[in-house]
């Protein structure tokens, strides 16, 4: 029996990367502009603080600048919006993204909206959810948007086909199945409610996995030769007692049954922040009026 090919999201990633950091520089010398990156953390959650030092690493690798705001645990709704307002004016910033979740007392929603829409690179703000579920120019949410490229790299064309998205949240499953309708497939989106789950992903040409339930779909479910995208994290501990990274699908079942499948790790994790600076230097090129270079209009 052969085995799915490996989606190396690894590799796409840096090919990402390196096309824009070209794209990057010809926009210094040639027009004076910098994208500029804020990432904001509330608390001091150590799994956030890795998140945000990494992004801003990367985006200083690729030549864009990266501004860093920790802020207490105990930061008001009121402190965090003015900071939002500062940013929005702020012209060295392109793209602000509030690394989630925030603590209790902060109303999440009421912080996505506060960033002016141009500049939200995460793609949460309705505005942009709006804008992509009527098919306008707007900021996709990042993980759905690198989801697809892995997917249009690896199927090249995916009109007509059968997809089906578990979860149904707005950062990952809603963008998802519009980016997918937009690719002409068929959409199925599935949920904790959803009848016969197994049947119903064993329809699908593509399963993209959103749940956050450790190895919940199983090889059995997937339809031979499907091309499966994890996009689950769960930290698990096996029962040797050593800490595990899965995803939501059952790799070592469904990679002899699918025709491909993202790993996880090294899936579609390290696309995502590859598409949060693809994002910000399209929010720069956009708010300077200028032309979206090539490797902004290829997806
Ligand atoms: P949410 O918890 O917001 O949404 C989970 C969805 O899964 C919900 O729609 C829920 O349904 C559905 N669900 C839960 N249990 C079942 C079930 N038994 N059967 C069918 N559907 C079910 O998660 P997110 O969308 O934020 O994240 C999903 C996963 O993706 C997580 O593992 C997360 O860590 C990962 N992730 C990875 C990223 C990356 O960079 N690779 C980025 C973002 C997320 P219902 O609506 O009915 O409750």
């Amino acid at each position: 029996m052969t085995e799915a090919k490996i989606i190396d999201g690894n590799l796409f990633a840096g090919q990402l990367r390196d096309s824009l950091a070209e794209s990057v520089r010809e926009l210094r010398d040639y027009h004076h502009v910098t994208p500029g990156l804020a990432v904001v953390l509330v608390g001091d959650d150590p799994a956030s603080q890795v998140y945000v030092r990494n992004k801003n690493k990367r985006a200083t690798e690729i030549g864009m600048n990266s501004f860093e705001h920790f802020m207490p645990e105990d930061t008001t709704e009121k402190q965090l919006l003015n900071l939002i307002e500062g940013l929005n004016d702020d012209p060295s910033v392109h793209g602000i993204l509030v690394q989630l979740p925030l603590p209790n007392h902060i109303n999440p929603q009421k912080v996505i909206e506060a960033i002016d829409p141009a500049k939200d690179v995460d793609g949460f703000h309705p505005f942009n959810a709006g804008r992509l579920a009527t098919g306008g120019a707007g900021l996709v949410p990042c993980t759905p948007l690198g989801s697809l490229m892995l997917l249009k790299d690896h199927l090249v064309n995916l009109s007509g086909m059968k997809a089906i998205i578990v979860g149904r949240s707005n950062i990952v499953g809603k963008p998802m199945a519009q980016l997918l309708l937009r690719e002409n497939c068929t959409v199925t989106i599935a949920h904790s409610q959803t009848r016969d789950l197994p049947g119903e992903c064993r329809q699908a040409d593509i399963v993209v996995a959103a749940v956050g339930r450790p190895e919940m779909i199983r090889g059995e479910w997937i339809k031979p030769g499907a091309t499966v995208i994890d996009v689950g994290i769960n930290r698990i501990i096996t029962p040797d007692g050593k800490k595990k990274l899965v995803g939501d699908v059952r790799f070592e079942e469904a990679v002899k049954v699918a025709g491909a499948i993202t790993p996880v790790p090294g899936g579609v994790g390290p696309m995502t922040i590859a598409v949060l600076l693809r994002n910000t230097l399209e929010a720069a090129c956009r708010l300077h009026r200028l032309n979206l270079p090539e490797c902004l209009t290829q997806f």
